[in-house]
């Protein structure tokens, strides 16, 4: 009899067992060979993907906390483990020329190769692999959730999807053959040769251009000007649709000057037809000490961006702020209304103005 208890506890107790396992596995991180390093001498590899080239010695990680090295191979630690799935309007990531009206499929893993002071998700951005709950998702099961749920596109969005390539690449490629579009939300620091061959799937992105000088990049996100002004060429180049965030500061980078040199360098590199969305601070992350941006200062920088010549100049996070709307810059009447992220009317038909025929750029069938 006691033989019997005793076999029956080893099974419960190996029953429950199973069952904490099968529920902390997503949590483990899922092991795939990174692309883009090379082995340097005694188990150390330096990481090729983005600007800071990290030298990573035998069980390290990189920079951005999702790479490691594990006996001279470098193994990205996020491939299949998104931390946040969401269905958002596409107007959310902001794109406002792609498909307005239409659903994204939005999923992010954890880890950024950032550290920008301001961040709205910090929580995801800055943790490992393993601290967030994460989800078991293989790109095909990415892409079939993206079509069951009616989306048009996939975004690769929340934290910095440089650091997931492998598997936004995976996705991207099956998004393609499906007929859905690849969009993205980026910080834009990548190096140029797994940028260009992410580019042969990418539809649309919006590049966070944070300000206009070094010393803000530096100081507010260990990050480089040149790196993201290199991306958004090659964006152009490869003919991928761009959009650009601004996030405006109070105090750090809303001087009118550095904000009218970051127009006329869009303008000059990329042209006056590429949709530029400031945005308004709300204090967050190390930054609560500041105050919200006020309204004033972000439809001070619109009218900057105006005067240089932009076409497409957007006011973000200003509930109910006429700049949320798109004018058609010939006959100047609204062509696509919004409120926050619900569209109220679109005069847009086959990428025209319905009032005076004015082609309008964008991605909208
Ligand atoms: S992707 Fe990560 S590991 Fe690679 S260079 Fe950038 S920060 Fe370093």
């Amino acid at each position: 009899m006691k033989k019997l208890i005793f076999a029956i506890l080893i099974l419960l107790l190996l029953i429950g067992l199973s069952f904490y396992s099968r529920i902390n596995a997503n949590n483990l991180p899922a092991l795939k060979e990174a692309s883009y390093y090379q082995k340097l001498d005694s188990k150390t590899v330096q990481c090729q993907l983005c600007p800071r080239r990290c030298v990573i010695t035998d069980t390290k990680t990189g920079f951005c906390g999702v790479r490691e090295n594990r006996d001279g191979v470098l193994y990205t630690l996020v491939y299949g483990k998104p931390c946040s799935v969401h269905i958002d309007p596409i107007e959310k990531k902001p794109l406002f020329h792609v498909l307005p009206k239409s659903f994204s499929f939005s999923i992010a893993t954890v880890g950024c190769n950032l550290r920008c002071k301001f961040c709205q998700n910090w929580e995801i951005s800055q943790a490992r692999p393993g601290e967030v709950r994460a989800y078991n998702l293989t790109p095909r099961q990415i892409v079939e959730e993206a079509k069951k749920s009616g989306s048009r596109s996939i975004a690769y969005t929340y934290t910095e999807p440089t650091i997931f390539y492998e598997y936004m690449l995976d996705i991207a490629k099956l998004t393609k053959e499906e007929g859905l579009l690849n969009v993205m939300h980026s910080a834009g620091h990548i190096n140029e040769e797994p940028l260009r061959e992410l580019c042969k799937y990418l539809d649309a992105a919006n590049i966070d251009l944070k300000g206009f000088s070094q010393k803000y990049y530096g100081e507010l996100t260990l990050g480089n000007l040149d790196s993201v002004l290199q991306t958004l060429k090659i964006l152009k180049q490869e003919g991928v649709w761009i959009e650009i965030t601004n996030l405006i500061l109070p105090g750090l980078n809303d001087d009118p000057q550095m904000i009218k040199e970051m127009c006329v360098w869009i303008k000059d590199n990329l042209g006056d037809e590429v949709p530029l969305h400031f945005s308004r601070f709300w204090p967050m992350y190390k930054l609560t000490n500041l105050s919200p941006t006020p309204v004033e200062t972000i439809q001070k920088a619109k009218q900057i961006a105006m005067d240089v010549g932009l076409k497409y100049v957007y006011i973000g996070n200003v509930p109910g702020d006429p700049a949320e709307t798109t004018y058609c810059p010939k006959c100047k009447k609204p062509i696509i209304i919004r409120k926050g992220y619900s569209i109220e009317e679109i005069n847009i038909k086959d990428g025209q103005c319905i009032f005076c025929y004015q082609k309008i750029p964008g991605i909208w069938k």
